[in-house]
């Protein structure tokens, strides 16, 4: 038998968060690498098993559906059975509006199938989005992204027509970065909104502006929740202009923020909504939501792929979206999240460099400055993220400047592995 230790050399250097010892195992809250050492894991998998590593409910579906066929193609003139339960699953959970459903295989090939939708339906070229964003790393998304140039250094020219406007950052808007006082969380200046309006004056003009893409909380860029009236706004504006507005939940759907998809916060419902990671409990699936009339303008054959809307993930995401509701995760990751966001607050009395702590449900992070004012400190997020590590508790970080530490534990987690993982973040402040 091969000896996988053989092979660390030849792993793509592309990987460079590599452990030197693998992990072999996964439970619930839990990892295991290769030496025995347990993890409590609150990353999630980057946001994916929001149901906890293998749930027995989701293992059981997969195995079963693998022995009845592990790729009954969907494009061949057959859907298969397992896509339609999961449309009927999906349809109690997304917004009514959106009835019709496409699938793929990762978020950011959802990305591009809802943008290439808004293009060919709109017949318009441009796409909003926003600074800090992140929408995926192909050629396409990578061209929406700009939380970080690692992401597009060495790739450019990117695709064309592709605008940004600033987030609602309300912590990092610039009136609030240069007089502090006139900041507070509940600051609703129409800053952000004004940007959004004066781009369509200035550079892309609503009748070549196709779609406005936006995260309802954003993800890699630094989990910042916008106030509800910047998407409300921009529904305004969409509407105003018949842009269509493309929503990405692929980090903070299915339960992460407490209601089952983050545009719940904000009573807002998009033209377009995009889903991954949380679908499928870590088998590759994703999918579009977008109203019959919108979905009906794309022309047939002109998107796909072979692998889009597996069966095997198929049944993976029904029973995902079974045990989200038949086991209340997403209250659960409500109430946790509240305890969550109140014990982190306390910490941020008690610590200068904590700037700002902020988040719904279980999607909540903790922006590291140094202290007296608000320039990013990355070292102190990485060394507390270190500290973390070493007493077997694993967090990311985020934000385009590093200095967030996100928290994004499994929806399954309990009230004692909360406590656990807020002791060790803890004594990790405390001790560097
Ligand atoms: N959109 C958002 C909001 C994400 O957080 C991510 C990944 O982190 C993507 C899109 C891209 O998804 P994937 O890595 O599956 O391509």
């Amino acid at each position: 038998m091969s000896n996988p230790n053989d092979s660390v050399d030849n792993v793509s250097p592309v990987w460079t968060h590599l452990l030197d010892t693998p992990l072999v195992r996964g439970q619930g809250a839990y990892v295991w690498d290769s030496t025995g050492r347990r993890y409590l894991d609150f990353t999630s998998g980057i946001g994916v098993v929001n149901t906890g590593h293998s749930h027995p409910r989701v293992v059981e579906a997969v195995r079963k559906q693998a022995g009845l066929g592990l790729h009954l193609q969907a494009n061949i003139g057959f859907v298969h059975e397992p896509m339609l339960r999961l449309i009927a699953a999906l349809k109690e959970v997304v917004p009514p509006e959106l009835d019709t459903f496409f699938f793929s295989n990762s978020g950011a090939e959802a990305v591009e199938a809802a943008v290439k939708l808004a293009r060919q339906a709109t017949h318009r070229p441009n796409i909003i989005a926003f600074q800090r964003s992140f929408h995926g790393r192909t050629v396409g998304t990578m061209s929406l992204t700009s939380s970080k140039t690692v992401y597009r250094v060495g790739y450019q020219p990117l695709m064309a027509g592709v605008f940004f406007a600033p987030y609602a950052y309300c912590y990092r808007c610039p009136k609030a970065e240069a007089n502090p006082e006139l900041y507070s969380a509940n600051c609703r200046c129409d800053w952000p909104l004004e940007q959004v309006r004066f781009l369509l004056k200035s550079q892309t003009a609503p009748e070549e502006t196709a779609a406005i893409l936006v995260e309802p909380v954003l993800g890699e860029g630094g989990y910042v929740v916008p106030p509800p009236e910047f998407l409300r706004g921009l529904r305004e504006i969409c509407d105003e202009y018949d842009i269509l507005l493309i929503m990405d939940e692929v980090q903070s759907g299915f339960g992460r923020t407490g209601k089952f998809f983050a545009l719940e916060h904000f009573g807002v419902v998009p033209d377009i909504m995009v889903m991954a990671k949380g679908l499928a409990s870590g088998l590759p699936l994703s999918g579009i939501a977008a109203r019959r009339e919108l979905m009906a303008r794309w022309k047939e054959g002109s998107h796909g792929g072979t692998y889009g809307g597996n069966v095997v993930a198929c049944a993976a995401a029904e029973a995902t979206i079974r045990t989200l509701q038949e086991e209340h995760l997403v209250e659960n990751a409500a109430r946790l999240g509240s305890k969550l966001l109140a014990r982190l607050q306390e910490m941020q009395k008690q610590h200068p460099s904590i700037g700002e702590v902020r988040g719904l449900g279980l999607m909540v992070g903790v922006e590291f400055v140094v202290p007296g004012g608000r320039t990013p400190d990355k070292d102190r997020a990485k060394s507390v993220q270190q500290a973390c590590r070493d007493n077997d508790l694993l967090l990311l970080t985020c934000g385009t400047e590093g200095n967030i530490i996100r928290w994004i534990p499994p929806l399954i987690i309990n009230e004692r592995e909360l406590d656990t993982a807020l002791d060790i973040f803890e004594r990790a402040l405390d001790n560097q």
